[in-house]
């Protein structure tokens, strides 16, 4: 799960990492007492959007800029109004964009130099490890992938916890070695190390990290993700979720404890369990197809739930095809039957529907779908099934 900006930066704030003060609003009624409450005439204006990229962004208005530095408070709220509504285009969010719904107004900072600052899970050696480079600012996928050697890894391990030679190594590779820089570093990674575990995080990223020329070190841009799987024990994180930044069809699922992934071909998928649906998707690639989505209803669904995973899916208008891969064993391929013919009843089923079956009461399953009269083909293996919607949605 993502969060903006603005709420990464109170998180900073409660863990003792520096960030410049801001406020941030979401109707122009409220611009001008936030540009107000700012000090110094310099005021930086950011869009709010769950996307990186904002400041080499491009409006679908024409409009250039999602982070304007801007020098005067009147430039400010003009900037806001030009951002507020508008929709932004950058390298993260695809061609649609997203709708700027928060405008961030903050005091600018004069910056000396711009690192780059992050904290993820290394899967590898399952270790917490610190990234830093000197080249902040820009886009790190390019720093790695053309002078790999100048981005640093630090790993922690978590038994043994965060110590000061860490710390020190960051800092170091970062070339922040003044007694000074130490101890403002110091301050700063212990925060953010603590952050990343307290809240479950799965990356911390600050970029740019500055050093203004006073001396300060501060956090000038903030992007935090959580591990959805930890979000039970994290009620106040929930709470910051802006459902307005994500896919509807998968926020309709996850009420209803179900994981539906949106991508771009016209194939949905119906399965069982992550790895049958990667296997479902490489196998429906292979011959030729596209998947538009897939939604997995996991071990133990209910004829409900299966039920309102077809509705879920035949809301996507992109879909020309389902393909339901199930490989029954904790479920039961008749629960999965009874939903398939539940949600015939309620929605209509105007595309070609593939089902494979196998396993746990795979018989009674047949059954009843034979039994109800519906109009699908059964396939007898996984690539009998992908075979056959691939065909059927080229007829
Ligand atoms: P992003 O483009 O979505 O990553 O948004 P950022 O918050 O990183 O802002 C983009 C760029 O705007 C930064 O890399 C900085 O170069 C610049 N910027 C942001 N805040 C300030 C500021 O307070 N002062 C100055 N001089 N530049 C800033
Ligand atoms: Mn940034």
């Amino acid at each position: 799960m993502n969060i903006h900006e603005y709420q990464a930066k109170e998180l900073f704030t409660e863990f003792g990492i520096p960030v410049p003060a801001g406020k941030a609003v979401q109707n122009v009624e409220q611009f001008q007492a936030a540009v107000d409450s700012i000090s110094g005439e310099k005021i930086v204006v950011k869009s709010q959007i769950h996307a990186g990229g904002r400041g080499k962004g491009t409006f679908t208005d024409g409009y250039k800029g999602g982070v304007k530095v801007v020098d005067s408070k009147e430039a400010a709220l003009d900037a806001g109004k030009a951002m507020l509504g508008n929709t932004l285009v950058t390298h993260q969010t695809g061609p649609k964009g997203r709708e700027v719904k928060t405008v961030y107004f903050t005091e600018a900072s004069a910056i000396a130099k711009e690192y780059y600052l992050a904290i993820l899970l290394d899967r590898e050696n399952s270790q917490p490890v610190f990234i830093a480079s000197t080249e902040g600012g820009m886009d790190i996928e390019k720093v790695a992938a053309e002078t790999p050697e100048k981005i640093a890894r630090i790993h922690v391990d978590p038994a043994g916890g965060l110590h000061p030679f860490h710390k020190r190594a960051v800092a170091f590779a970062l070339g922040l070695t003044t007694k000074e820089q130490l101890k403002q570093m110091d301050k700063l990674l212990t925060g953010l190390y603590d952050l990343f575990w307290a809240k479950d995080c799965a990356l911390v990223e600050i970029n740019p990290l500055i050093t203004t020329p006073e001396g300060d070190i501060v956090a000038l841009d903030a992007k935090v993700n959580f591990d959805s799987n930890a979000l039970y024990r994290h009620p106040e994180i929930v709470a910051l979720r802006d459902l307005g930044e994500e896919d509807p069809k998968e926020i309709e699922a996850s009420k209803s404890g179900l994981s539906y992934i949106a991508l771009d071909g016209n194939i949905a998928c119906l399965v069982n369990g992550a790895g049958l649906a990667m296997a479902t998707m490489d196998i429906i690639k292979h011959f030729g197809g596209n998947p538009a989505n897939f939604l997995d209803v996991g071990g133990g669904a209910n004829e409900q739930q299966v039920t309102e995973a077809f509705r879920i899916i035949l809301s996507d208008p992109n879909v020309e095809g389902i393909l339901v891969n199930i490989f029954g064993g904790i479920m039961s391929c008749k629960t999965i039957a009874l939903g398939i013919i539940g949600a015939a009843k309620n929605v209509e089923l105007n595309v070609p529907l593939v089902v494979r079956l196998e396993g746990n009461e795979v018989k009674e399953g047949k059954k009843l779908l034979d039994e109800s009269g519906l109009k699908l083909t059964s396939a007898d293996s996984l690539a009998d099934a992908a075979k056959k919607i691939v065909e059927l949605i080229q007829k």
